[in-house]
């Protein structure tokens, strides 16, 4: 816990821990998405998207460990057990039922949008009352834009492609 830490934050230290444990949620969920999706994922590019999938899950840990760090500072505690995950996130689990390559990247694009929202919310939120927060906040949605538009330009490739084999057939 941080003295310093709660006396600068002129926000509402209970809301605002309870928004980055909503977020920390998200973050192992989206861990375990990718996780999850590189080990199932069968299809076109899949050796491509499978690194990328695992660098993302490298990514979201990072995430949670930032926001764990902040909570703890902040005089919080980061959610104890795995079955709030589920409970708290609004950014919610996307079970990967269809292991194509463009079904995963669908999802994993729809949940990228949510945490670029999420991370904008929490910008907005603390914008001018708790800089260290904010930062952090924008460190982490600077993330989730490049991780929105890393699938974004994989989806493009990938009908590109359907496309330029539909020509040649
Ligand atoms: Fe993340
Ligand atoms: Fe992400
Ligand atoms: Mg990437």
């Amino acid at each position: 816990m941080g003295s310093a830490a709660q006396k600068m934050c002129k926000l509402d230290v209970k809301e605002l821990l309870k928004i980055l444990n909503q977020a920390y949620a998200e973050e192992w969920l989206a861990y375990y998405q990718y996780w999850i999706g590189s080990q199932i994922i069968a299809g076109p590019m899949r050796p491509l998207v499978q690194d990328e999938f695992m660098e993302h899950a490298k990514e979201e840990l990072g995430h949670a460990q930032l926001l764990a760090d902040r909570i703890i500072q902040l005089g919080g505690t980061p959610l104890l057990a795995p079955s709030e995950w589920l409970q708290k996130a609004h950014c919610g689990y996307e079970v990967p039922r269809d292991e194509s390559t463009m079904a995963l990247l669908k999802q994993n694009l729809d949940s990228e949008r949510c945490a670029i929202a999420r991370y904008q919310q929490i910008c907005e939120f603390c914008f001018g009352k708790d800089y260290e927060t904010f930062n952090i906040s924008l460190k982490i949605m600077h993330d989730e834009l490049e991780h929105e538009q890393d699938w974004e330009d994989f989806i493009r490739d990938l009908k590109d492609g359907a496309r330029f084999y539909k020509e040649k057939i």
